[in-house]
């Protein structure tokens, strides 16, 4: 059997906001028995303060409160909800309006489109590959399977140009909850807990 020989390289310590207890990274390399020049190695981290570790979750040489992260999870678990019931009300609504469009307009100005960086739906490809799929697999099968979330339906409904209450509506409340979490990231930054090499 391989035998390889543990070693720990360097360990980089961190003290805890408590100031009693540190965490950190442990840099450890293994050797092999009998070929030194095959090495495998690895980064353990290890948060030595039990109080401390309750509380806090690690990021790097940065401890960031639990209750922060919990409450920016939760509200990117809203915003994952939201976008899945944009999704499906723009589906549902603008299925066939956008195979219309499709349908009644050039290819290539088609491409243009839906290549555009602003855009950016068929990042892949050339327009000849995306001729290619239509002609084989048909324009229904592209857009259910390129245009698969919110955001790029929503994209792609905007080159239609259509005036929809209910769809503002929608949009407000997605760009609502975006911005929260956009302020509640930055807040949070503030709330880093920086540590001191130790
Ligand atoms: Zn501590």
């Amino acid at each position: 059997m391989v035998r390889w020989e543990r070693s720990v390289r360097s360990i980089e310590r961190f003290l805890c906001p408590c100031g009693k207890g540190n965490f950190g990274t442990k840099h450890i390399v293994e050797e092999h028995e009998m070929f030194s020049d095959r090495t495998r190695e690895e980064y353990e981290e290890f948060f030595e303060c039990h109080e401390c570790s309750k509380f806090y979750h690690r990021n790097g040489n940065k401890l960031i409160k639990n209750e922060d992260i919990q409450r920016l999870n939760e509200l990117k678990g809203n915003l994952n909800s939201l976008s899945k019931q944009h999704y499906a009300y723009l589906s549902k609504t603008y299925r066939d309006q956008v195979i219309q469009f499709f349908t009644n307009t050039k290819k290539t100005v088609l491409w243009k489109m839906l290549s555009h960086r602003d855009i950016g739906i068929s990042r892949e490809g050339t327009v000849e590959t995306f001729r290619k799929y239509l002609n084989k697999w048909g324009i229904e099968s592209y857009v259910d399977s390129n245009i698969k979330d919110a955001f790029s339906y929503r994209k792609m409904v905007n080159l239609m140009q259509v005036k929809d209450a209910i769809l503002e509506q929608k949009d407000n409340e997605m760009h609502e909850i975006i911005k929260q979490i956009r302020d509640e990231t930055e807040a949070i930054k503030e709330l880093w807990f920086v540590t001191k090499d130790i």
